[in-house]
């Protein structure tokens, strides 16, 4: 029956024109496993099977195969080559009216009723240009429709500067919001001798911002903190920003109400592998958790996509098991309810507690997303195929007529960094064929 459910989804996905074949699939006790997630589309795996599925990355390496790198990179180029317009199958929300006449009417400001959000970015002075930059294309491309909020948070007080000046860009409401330094400080319990050896370590595998130890407190704040401050307990949808980051499709709907609507609790555009040096002992801490606290754990969450070892085999192992795939949270839509949740709240201190931002470089980005594929039903991810965007040195491009170079959709990065690219595995093990045809 089972083995009937996974033939069912793969000729269906193929519909795509790519097999999925075994290479692709993986073989071997990875059959095992795929017949185990695919009977999971309807939810039916008992606790101790999700465990295996979830061990499984532990348990399989092969040798780094750039074929697979290549195949995965032409399934992604051909899934962009579909031209897109707006998200089919969903309630969507525009900023018009009607009147009797069926003249159409623009709401203002004053009167458009927007959802309990805010945009969000945790940003410096000294990057006042750059975020500026990217304030004026969220706006151009999308929030000059709808005027929601924005939430400037700092470590340290905003120059008046800083402030006068995004105030001038924003359309909606403005909020500053310093970080008080009992939240934003390292933890007195993180051991000085375990964190110079780890470290070390990370710095002498010229791991990234190792050696910086603002980065781990940012890391750690957006990790779990952010959706505590005062200022932002009032909201529940957030849209995080990056200074230097650019839009690239105009959209006419209104995302936070997309998310709402159709019952999304997460929303994204790119999908990458980390560094897994960064995240050594975040699957293990993980497992452990799971295996303490069974009722957390999804029965539909994202399991195949998080525990892959095809195309980053040497990743999975140097991440006990953990693929490394992530969604990356310097673009993210996401309900804040989902983080103050008991999952995700009890997880987070098992976290702290074990250490891994300061003993390691834990990144938002993995522990977001590990949080959300476990903890919620995939169906509440939700795939952003229209919104363009790009963060150095990945760009997501749709091929639409609301963004500008359509012809380029389908690029992804510089050739050199293709492997990081997991957003094959998202579509290809987590996505259902109504969810690709939702563009
Ligand atoms: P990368 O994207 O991982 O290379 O890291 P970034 O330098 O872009 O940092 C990620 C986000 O955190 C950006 O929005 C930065 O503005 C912000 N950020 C990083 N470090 C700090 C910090 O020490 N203080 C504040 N206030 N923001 C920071
Ligand atoms: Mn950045």
């Amino acid at each position: 029956n089972r083995v009937n459910k996974l033939h069912r989804y793969s000729s269906s996905v193929s519909k795509y024109g790519l097999q999925f074949n075994e290479k692709l699939m993986g073989t071997g006790t990875g059959a095992q496993q795929e017949q185990l997630v695919d009977a999971n589309h309807d939810g039916k795996l008992t606790f101790d099977e999700i465990v295996q599925v979830l061990e499984f990355g532990q348990s399989k390496y092969n040798d780094t195969r750039e074929d697979i790198v290549e195949e995965n990179m032409d399934f992604y180029r051909e899934v962009y080559s579909k031209k897109v317009t707006e998200p089919k199958f969903a309630k969507l929300t525009y900023n018009v009216v009607y009147d009797e006449t069926g003249l159409k009417r623009v709401l203002t400001k004053d009167e458009y009723p927007r959802a309990n959000a805010t945009l969000l970015t945790l940003v410096r002075n000294k990057e006042l240009k750059a975020i500026v930059h990217t304030i004026r294309q969220i706006e151009n491309t999308w929030n000059h429709n709808f005027h929601y909020p924005y939430t400037f948070i700092g470590d340290e007080e905003f120059t008046q500067e800083f402030k006068d000046t995004v105030r001038r860009h924003c359309s909606g409401e403005v909020h500053f919001e310093i970080i008080p330094p009992e939240i934003w400080n390292k933890p007195s319990d993180i051991d000085p001798e375990k964190e110079k050896a780890g470290i070390q370590k990370l710095i002498e595998n010229g791991v990234q911002y190792a050696g910086l130890e603002s980065y781990h407190n940012m890391c750690r704040f957006n990790s779990g903190w952010f959706y505590r401050l005062e200022g932002l307990k009032k909201f529940k949808w957030y849209w995080r920003f990056e200074p230097n980051t650019d839009y690239y499709c105009s959209i006419d709907y209104d995302i936070f109400k997309f998310m709402e609507d159709n019952d999304k609790t997460y929303g994204f555009t790119i999908s990458l592998y980390d560094d897994p040096l960064t995240v050594e002992t975040l699957w293990p801490v993980t497992l452990d958790f799971v295996k303490k606290n069974p009722q957390y754990v999804h029965p539909n969450g994202a399991f195949r996509w998080l525990t892959d070892s095809v195309q980053n085999p040497e990743y999975t192992k140097l991440a006990n098991g953990y693929s490394t795939c992530h969604f990356w949270s310097n673009f993210e839509i996401a309900n804040m309810d989902f983080y103050r949740g008991e999952a995700y709240s009890r997880w987070f201190d098992a976290l702290e507690a074990a250490g891994g931002f300061y003993y390691e470089r834990w990144g938002d980005a993995p522990v977001h997303s590990v949080g959300v594929a476990l903890f919620e039903d995939k169906s509440k991810i939700h795939w952003f195929r229209d919104i363009g965007y790009h963060h150095s040195p990945y760009k997501s491009i749709p091929n639409s007529d609301k963004c500008t170079a359509p012809e380029d959709s389908g690029y992804f990065a510089p050739e050199d960094v293709h492997r990081q690219n997991c957003l094959p595995n998202w579509i290809k093990y987590e996505m259902t064929h109504k969810e690709l045809q939702q563009y």
